[in-house]
């Protein structure tokens, strides 16, 4: 299985190091992996003027997964917009039609003090986001800001679904709740917006191919309000790009540290792009300091989904959770008093739980 590795800029070499430590930690057990490196963001940005080079495209086209660190930093902040590093995310998503974003949001044991909520409301907390990422507003045509006869200027978008579009990541959500425990809850807002109602109808028709899975319909403003008032009751989300966004970000915010969060951006084939949520931090780039577990949790994600090694990402999880039940903490996820340690340090932990 051949794998694209973009560690990019700021941590993102640093976590990379760590995930692909753990990966090759596995290789006595079986797992054959061949992993190429390739830039992209800033460093692709530097070394040849573009973030998203053709080598790194075609390298990503032609592997079955990308491990992706984090693109970005201040010194980018003024280029123009093509030579943006995140310009190299957006367009790798867009080329390879990531069009599904999974995002679990999980409070790992012993870390539910490290939430914005108390502990009761989240311990145990194990949702999975999945959020379709290349429809909706965000790319419907027309929009644009445009001058009316009055002279008073307005804006406009677009919200719009194709079914197509809402049967494929409906799909990607059932078959994922059958491997949870088996309960999709989509949500719109289809007491307001034809889309939406569009999006409940299929929904509920993809839901026929899945009697196993029970599914229930919930308006997005109750859903982020649910999700902080009681968020154990949710499974597995389904819902479209411009709700996704605004959810999986609250979501991400019950489980504490943002250097704890995976993700997985997958076509229709299951290959995906696998990235811990962070940006690039560069307050602490090159300092050692960076939580790889975020990453570390991606590459399980990998063997998940792109993979489909289901023991092998298992393993890397309970290994994550044995080192953090163990009391090891990165310096994000220690509270005061809690003694801290570095980037490999965790890496290794992970490597000897395993
Ligand atoms: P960030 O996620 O990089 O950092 C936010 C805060 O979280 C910082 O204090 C940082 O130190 C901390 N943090 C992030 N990851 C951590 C980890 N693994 N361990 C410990 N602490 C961690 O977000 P930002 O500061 O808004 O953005 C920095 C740069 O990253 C910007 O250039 C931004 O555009 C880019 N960015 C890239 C991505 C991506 O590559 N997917 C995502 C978000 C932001």
């Amino acid at each position: 299985m051949r794998i694209a590795v973009l560690p990019g800029d700021g941590i993102g070499p640093e976590v990379v190091a760590e995930a692909l430590k753990v990966l090759r930690a596995l290789e006595p057990a079986g797992l054959r992996l061949e992993c190429t490196q390739a830039d992209v963001g800033g460093i692709a940005v530097d070394r040849c003027g573009d973030p998203l080079p053709p080598p790194t495209l075609a390298l990503a086209r032609a592997c079955d997964a990308i491990l992706f660190g984090a693109v970005g930093g201040p010194r980018y902040d003024t280029a123009p917009r093509a030579q943006r590093p995140e310009q190299g995310l957006l367009r790798l998503r867009k080329e390879l039609g990531l069009f599904a974003n999974l995002r679990p949001a999980r409070i790992f044991p012993g870390l539910g003090g490290a939430s914005a909520l108390k502990s009761e409301v989240v311990d145990g907390l194990d949702i999975l986001i999945i959020r379709e990422l290349t429809g909706d507003i965000y790319f419907g045509q027309p929009r644009g800001i445009h001058t009316l006869a009055s002279g008073e200027r307005e804006g406009f978008d677009t919200m719009r679904y194709r079914e197509g579009e809402i049967r494929r990541i409906a799909r990607v959500a059932f078959e994922s709740a059958r491997g949870r425990a088996r309960r999709v809850c989509s949500v719109d807002k289809a007491n307001v917006l034809e889309t939406m109602q569009l999006w409940r109808e299929v929904v509920s028709e993809v839901a026929h191919e899945f009697p196993d899975v029970e599914l229930s319909h919930m308006l997005v403003d109750n859903a982020a309000m649910q999700l902080v008032r009681a968020p154990r009751q949710f499974d597995v989300i389904v819902t479209g790009n411009m709700f996704g966004d605004i959810l999986s970000d609250e979501a991400s915010a019950l489980t504490g540290s943002i250097g704890m969060l995976p993700s997985a951006s997958l076509d229709e084939r299951h290959k995906g792009m696998y990235e811990p949520i962070h940006g690039s931090a560069p307050d602490i780039a090159g300092k050692g300091l960076a939580n790889p577990l975020a990453t570390i949790l991606s590459a399980a994600m990998m063997l998940r989904y792109s993979l489909r090694q289901e023991a092998f990402a298992q393993r890397i999880e309970r290994a994550v959770q044995a080192v953090l039940r163990a009391g090891l903490r990165t310096a994000d996820l220690a509270r005061a008093g809690e003694q801290a340690i570095g980037t490999a340090a965790m890496g290794d932990a992970v490597v000897a739980a395993l």
